[in-house]
């Protein structure tokens, strides 16, 4: 037994303890490419060990590991993309394959149907997951590679048994088909590909579980708007535009809702005003919850005019939605801050700060109103769009 053909059972065994471990960190498709390593791994060794039963129950054996195999890795490839598993069509389909090769190997008693049934079956099952999801365009730089890493399964399967089963010997044996040049070909691609794609498959879910991370940590978790990371992000994102207003909005004597009512509702509160903020949200926008109960918005483009509009709306979303889902006898009221941006990346912090003085001065003018911060062009405009009837200018 040559010491080279355990080159590629090991390199299988390396990877499947990789994604045992990227797995334990929380990956679920690792745990698919864990078993299906492993299987391939289980599958060469079993091709390599001396005959166990006989040569047709071995085969048939080996077979039957290889396809379960590439079950997992039609399972690993769904669940990356976030498609459906379909487990029963796959599992299905693994069995009607294991059935043909059973009927090659012991009715018909040919090689060469035996190894395009096993071989195009693998392909077939690598390739599931995408004939079932033709529609979803890869859409990142890591998702074409996971598509190219299968290309390169489909063909490492297919090409070199087909062109056995139309240029090899007709009469050739098991043994003379193991000891061929076919065979010898098949496992010098198969020990590279099998390094390169699991490693394609490592990167990709690696750089998925940071991002997953990453953007775990811009969200604020109690309401699901970003948090004050999350906001400096978006500030800077790419094609984000510059110019808008940004809206500062505070509750209005929340310490008394937390003392009166308690945490739990207080809580409530936070997540109502959370939910009419996201629900009045126009396109491109966005929003953070800062602090306590501190929560900004971002409008691009608007005028003051939309700037006032929209902060009326979210008010009044507010304490609508607190008076229908919460037990607070009276009114729960917030004062909001309007300012206009001039470039999101580089002003947006002065310009916070004037809608948060803007914000101040709602408060001291007695609460449950808007004001709108003096730099913002057509505020006279503003006031008379106003529908809260202490829209006030602040100097
Ligand atoms: P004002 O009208 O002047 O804004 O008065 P206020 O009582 O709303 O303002 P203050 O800043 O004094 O109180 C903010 C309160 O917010 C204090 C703190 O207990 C509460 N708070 C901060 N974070 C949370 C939170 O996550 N959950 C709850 N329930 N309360 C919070
Ligand atoms: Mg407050
Ligand atoms: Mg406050």
């Amino acid at each position: 037994m040559e010491l080279n053909a355990f080159l590629l059972p090991t390199t299988l065994a390396t990877f499947s303890l990789a994604f045992a471990i990227v797995w334990r960190y929380g990956s679920k498709p690792a745990l698919w490419w864990m078993i299906a390593y492993a299987a391939q791994c289980a599958a060469y060794l079993g091709e390599i060990v001396p005959t166990v039963f006989h040569r047709t129950i071995d085969t048939m054996l080996v077979d039957a590991v290889f396809v379960l195999g590439f079950v997992g890795f039609g399972q690993a490839t769904a669940l990356f993309f976030r498609w459906p598993r379909r487990p029963w069509l796959n599992l299905g389909l693994a069995a009607a394959i294991c059935a043909l090769d059973a009927w090659q190997i012991f009715a018909v008693d040919s090689l060469k149907g035996e190894i395009l049934t096993v071989d195009w079956g693998l392909a077939l099952l690598a390739l599931v997951p995408f004939l079932a999801n033709l529609r979803a365009a890869p859409a990142t730089p890591v998702d074409r590679a996971m598509v190219a890493a299968s290309v390169l399964t489909v063909l490492n399967c297919t090409v070199i048994s087909s062109m056995f089963a139309l240029f090899g010997a007709a009469d050739a044996s098991f043994d003379t088909y193991m000891s061929s040049g076919y065979v010898a070909w098949s496992y010098t691609v198969s020990t590279f590909l099998n390094v390169l794609v699991p490693l394609v498959q490592l990167t990709a879910v690696a750089l998925r579980a940071i991002a997953d991370h990453r953007d775990a940590s811009e969200i604020d978790l109690l309401t699901g708007l970003l948090n004050r990371r999350g906001f400096e992000r978006a500030c800077a994102r790419p094609g984000q535009p510059q110019r808008g207003f940004a809206l500062a909005c505070d509750i209005d004597h929340f310490k008394a809702v937390n003392d009166g009512f308690g945490h739990a509702v207080g809580d409530g509160v936070l997540v109502a005003l959370a939910g009419a903020v996201r629900a009045s949200l126009p396109e491109g926008a966005f929003a953070a919850r800062f602090g306590g109960e501190e929560f900004v918005v971002f409008l691009p483009g608007a005028d003051v005019d939309a700037a006032v509009f929209h902060a009326n709306a979210m008010l009044s979303a507010f304490t609508a939605e607190v008076a229908r889902a919460l037990p607070i006898p009276h009114p729960v009221t917030a004062s909001l801050g309007i300012a206009a941006v001039g470039a999101l990346r580089s002003t947006v912090h002065a310009d916070l700060q004037r809608a948060d003085r803007a914000l101040y001065a709602a408060k001291q003018a007695g609460r449950d109103r808007i004001s709108v911060d003096s730099g913002a062009q057509g505020v006279e405009a503003a006031r008379a769009a106003g529908e809260r009837p202490a829209l006030r200018i602040v100097a």
